[in-house]
């Protein structure tokens, strides 16, 4: 992938289009990746934790999901495409599966957060299969049980919706069990989307 790093992080230098024929070409082959939408927060977590920078740097497609990164990869000489949002690219993949009839799994937010970000994105994007869903409430212990449930649901698309300094770790650890597409956190968005 053409890339640019930041802070030792490296950000894919595509845009929105090429971003999401990519991941569809991923869906297709099913081919396993982690996305990570990067926004500052997470960039200055990266800095200040080796931890999560090697999180960062071992995920499969990281995108700029802020005006600071696309600065300073201008100011660097390499820029970036244009600002890639983690909402948007969410909503681009399920337009994409709602044409090509994906399978989703939503997982994570609080229950009635998560079941009324399926009822809203179903009434959206009607083609798309919902192949599950899980709050994000739940200990450690219930890792096993949450990464069978998935498991066996086999989705195209993975979002998990956990606080920024839990979700990247989470998929990171299970990747590659899980072996899902597209394996992408999406941190408050289902809050935004329930409304
Ligand atoms: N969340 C969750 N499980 C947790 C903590 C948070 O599912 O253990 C959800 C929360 O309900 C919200 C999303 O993760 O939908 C983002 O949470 P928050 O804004 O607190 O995290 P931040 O993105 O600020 O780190």
């Amino acid at each position: 992938l053409p890339q640019v790093r930041i802070f030792d992080v490296p950000f894919c230098k595509w845009g929105m289009e090429q971003t999401v024929a990519y991941l569809t070409e991923a869906v297709q082959k099913r081919d396993p990746h982690q996305i990570i939408t990067a926004n500052p927060i997470m960039i200055m977590e990266a800095v200040e934790k080796p931890a999560f920078l090697r999180i960062m740097q071992q995920a499969d497609l990281v995108v700029p999901d802020g005006a600071g990164a696309v600065w300073a990869s201008q100011k660097i000489g390499q820029p970036v495409a244009e600002r890639v949002a983690g909402f948007d690219l969410l909503h681009e993949l399920m337009q994409v599966g709602n044409d090509k009839g994906w399978s989703v799994f939503l997982l994570g937010a609080a229950p009635e957060i998560v079941m009324e970000t399926e009822r809203k994105l179903k009434e959206k994007y009607p083609n798309v299969r919902f192949a599950g869903v899980r709050d994000g409430y739940f200990k450690d212990e219930q890792d096993e049980a949450v990464i069978e449930q998935i498991q066996s649901a086999k989705p195209d698309l993975l979002f998990v919706a956990r606080a920024a300094a839990n979700q990247e770790p989470w998929i990171a650890k299970y990747k590659s069990r899980l072996a899902v597409p597209v394996m992408m956190g999406v941190g408050g968005s289902f809050d935004v989307i329930a409304g």
